[in-house]
């Protein structure tokens, strides 16, 4: 049986397996680089990074109706369950979308609905985190924030960063970010994936970050990685992805136990399991060879996650009646 999950950092356009994407591309009539599951796989196989962004960008492309959202939201909580999977913070990129002409409540309704279907059918929490996206003109991505907050009451809990992040550093999004938190929204910037420890400094002291998306290359700066101990800043690692990427050499070589030797609180996710050939499952194995325990990832998602008191509640029983042992 598997042990109750919180998983804090998944992007659900990485979600969808080759043989939905193909469905919903076929149903929008959308092409993409390849039209069978085979070739689809063959895509998701990255050289680095730049690779994996410009095959997200043409296999993310199909997705336009909220019907869509909602599904892949519902499917991904269907699959998660499976793991034991109890919350969900899911990350989407609209501006992304509405850069290709879809609409803006189209793309927040579809996912506010699969959110709230996902709890009605499979018992999962799913809350929503949206992504300000690097690099993109100023005016959409302030049209993320202000959607994310006039979705507020429908479940998006905060505001992220996600794209290229060694060319675009946490400091040009500071008004951004100032304007989320005003409207009582967390702050979850992607840091310290691609980019060093400056970038999560800056995500820190900048964007106000309640927590790190990945952030494992704290490691490198003693200094910060005891400030963030000290803050109990969470961090959302995603081994399997980091590997996947080439942002790690091996997962013998991943950061993940010196984090933890340090006192950093690690919660354990995905990050685009569909695209990365891994699941929950398969991260907690991971994490438990490089010495998080399921009962560790737990408590760390549990600080670390957005949601309203009584949904931390209900999370804080679910920890306690676990036989973790
Ligand atoms: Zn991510």
């Amino acid at each position: 049986m598997s042990f109750p999950k919180i998983e804090l950092h998944v992007h659900l356009e990485g979600t969808i397996k080759p043989q939905t994407l193909l469905q919903i591309a076929r149903r929008n009539d959308v092409r993409l680089p390849a039209d069978t599951v085979e070739g689809l796989a063959d895509l998701y196989r990255f050289r680095d990074f730049s690779d994996f962004i410009r095959t997200w960008v043409l296999t993310t492309n199909c997705l336009r109706t909220a019907d869509d959202f909602r599904q892949i939201v519902v499917d991904y909580a269907a699959e998660a369950a499976t793991h034991g999977a109890v919350y969900i913070e899911g990350i989407f990129s609209p501006a992304e979308r509405a850069l290709r002409g879809v609409d803006w409540d189209e793309i927040f309704t579809g996912y506010c609905d699969g959110a709230q279907e996902a709890f009605e059918r499979h018992g999962v929490r799913v809350r929503l985190t949206p992504d300000i996206t690097r690099g993109f003109d100023a005016d959409l991505n302030r049209k993320v924030v202000e959607m994310a907050v006039a979705y507020a009451e429908r479940g998006v809990v905060g505001v992220g960063l996600g794209g290229m992040e060694a060319d675009w550093p946490p400091e040009l999004y500071t008004e951004l970010f100032r304007i989320a938190r005003e409207a009582g929204l967390g702050s979850v910037p992607h840091a310290g994936e691609t980019a060093g420890a400056a970038s999560i400094r800056g995500a820190l002291e900048a964007l106000g970050a309640d927590r790190i998306r990945h952030g494992i290359h704290a490691v490198e700066d003693p200094g910060l990685l005891a400030e963030i101990v000290a803050r109990g800043v969470v961090l959302d690692v995603c081994p399997v992805s980091n590997l996947r990427t080439g942002v790690v050499p091996s997962l013998q070589e991943h950061p993940l136990p010196a984090l933890v030797a340090a006192g950093a609180r690690c919660s354990i996710s995905t990050d685009d399991p569909a695209m990365f050939d891994t699941d929950l499952e398969r991260e907690y194995q991971v994490a438990a060879e490089l010495g998080v325990t399921p009962q560790a990832a737990y408590a760390a998602g549990l600080a670390g996650a957005l949601c309203e008191e009584s949904v931390r509640d209900e999370l804080i029983r679910i920890g306690e009646q676990t036989a973790w042992t």
